[in-house]
């Protein structure tokens, strides 16, 4: 019925105000046009889920790039027209960006004997999408607004929590559809229905992923390895035996306990404070190659294109892991200052793992002080205090100042006082260091 249909109140009650504020404003635009537009793909989804969507994915039925260019116009923002694919992006002020899609009317050929048709522009559009879940839209238009148009049942599978593709063919003619399912899977703690399950196992049987080129399938690994709980998608690949295509001679059982816990080592990491890492997907890919031989991991990241900086951070993080996680558990306890120096030679992203592999409290609570020491305790006193000294600058300054702050971390040196003796017989070591007067 009408009022089920409907999902207004929804969008009022889960969107941000400046969100629903766009959705309102593309329906008075594509009104004025004379086209209708629609919201389509994960917002309906997670609208319905109650789950916060940021993404906002527009349907037009009409000129997409022309409905683009008119509410960037009206409302303010740049715009960013695709023509080859009929599509846009406005990117407005405030950061918030809003893909616009055209959506065309064309023949629409029903599979084996049934006549040719004639559908909506919008059901082609969402038929050509992954699953039913994500095939829905809600239109924008004042007169309907709020109005959910589900052709395939999404909005039935959701509440079943099931994921089922559109046509038969659907992972024939984009395999990545399959690490897509996994990961919404564990999202969203659905399962493929059986026969789509079926389908994604036959898919893998018939090697269709390596039809796909790597850089798609990377970036399908890199969106896994940055959901919330990434060892369960991981631990899915293995039963539906993608592992080895996907990394190739690497253990997945040698990892499997690590990897596990590894959400809760990031959990832990960030509510201790520090900078959090630039690309949490490597925190996962390091923990996955973390027993591999260096040769082999090398070989993985190469396959799927990391550059050089990237490569540098893996590749010091496999080296340096076992050293820090080894100098924690030193038996007779090593000087914090050595231990900061290991720790400095590893990217943010191996913490986590080395977290994990640190079961006891005692040596959690000193992984937690290195690292204090490494972000925060810096000396307290800087060249300036050096030249009043009466020492020449030059590089042996860095040198002082690093040995300040080694004895420091130490705790050899407590006092601003003590840390300008250290530094004074530091440098008093330095030939020319000392000025003539
Ligand atoms: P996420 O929250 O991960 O961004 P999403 O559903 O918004 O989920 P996107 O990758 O942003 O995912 O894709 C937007 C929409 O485009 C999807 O909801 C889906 O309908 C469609 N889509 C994306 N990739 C594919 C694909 N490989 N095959 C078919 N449809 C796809």
């Amino acid at each position: 019925d009408k009022s089920d249909k409907n999902i207004r109140e929804l969008m009022y009650r889960g969107l941000s105000a400046e969100y629903v504020l766009i959705l309102e404003r593309a329906g008075e635009v594509a009104a004025r046009l004379g086209y209708k537009v629609f919201a389509a793909g994960g917002i309906v989804r997670d609208l319905l889920l109650g789950m916060e969507c940021l993404d906002i994915d527009l349907v037009v039925e009409g000129d997409g790039m022309e409905l683009a260019r008119a509410l960037s116009l009206e409302y303010g923002g740049r715009v960013r027209v695709h023509p080859k694919f009929h599509t846009a992006t406005v990117y407005f002020a405030d950061g918030r960006q809003v893909d616009v899609a055209t959506a065309r009317v064309e023949f629409y050929q029903y599979p084996a004997a049934m006549p040719q048709v004639e559908t909506s522009s919008l059901h082609q559009d969402l038929y050509r999408r992954d699953f039913t879940i994500n095939a829905m839209a809600v239109s924008l238009n004042k007169d309907d607004f709020g109005d959910v148009v589900d052709f395939f049942g999404g909005r039935e599978d959701l509440e079943r929590g099931l994921l089922r593709v559109l046509h038969n063919l659907s992972f024939i003619e984009d395999p990545t559809r399959v690490l897509r399912g996994i990961r919404f899977e564990k999202r969203y703690n659905i399962s493929f229905e059986p026969q789509t399950l079926k389908l994604a196992r036959e898919a893998v049987q018939n090697n269709m992923l390596a039809r796909v080129s790597l850089e798609r399938v990377w970036e399908e690994i890199r969106h896994l390895l940055m959901e919330p709980r990434p060892s369960l998608g991981l631990a899915r690949l293995v039963e539906l035996q993608l592992w080895e295509y996907l990394f190739p001679g690497v253990l997945y059982a040698a990892n499997k306990v690590v990897l596990d816990e590894l959400h809760l080592s990031i959990k832990v990491l960030r509510s201790w404070d520090l900078e959090e890492p630039d690309e949490p997907w490597m925190v996962y890919l390091i923990a996955i190659l973390h027993q591999t031989d260096s040769e082999k991991a090398r070989e993985i990241c190469l396959r799927y294109h990391l550059n050089k900086r990237q490569l540098e951070k893996v590749s010091a993080a496999l080296k340096g892991w076992r050293g820090v996680m080894e100098g924690l558990n030193h038996p007779e306890g090593l000087n914090t200052s050595v231990l900061a120096r290991r720790v400095m030679n590893v990217p943010r992203e191996c913490y986590p793992l080395i977290l994990a592999y640190l079961v006891n409290y005692v040596t959690r609570r000193r992984f937690r002080q290195v690292l204090t020491a490494v972000f925060y305790d810096k000396p307290s006193i800087n060249g300036k205090d050096l030249r009043a000294l009466g020492f020449k600058p030059g590089p042996a300054f860095k040198m002082a100042l690093d040995a300040v702050w080694q004895a420091r971390i130490d705790g050899l040196v407590r006092t601003k006082q003590e840390e300008l003796i250290y530094a004074k017989e530091y440098l008093s070591g330095y030939e020319g260091a000392i000025n003539d007067v």
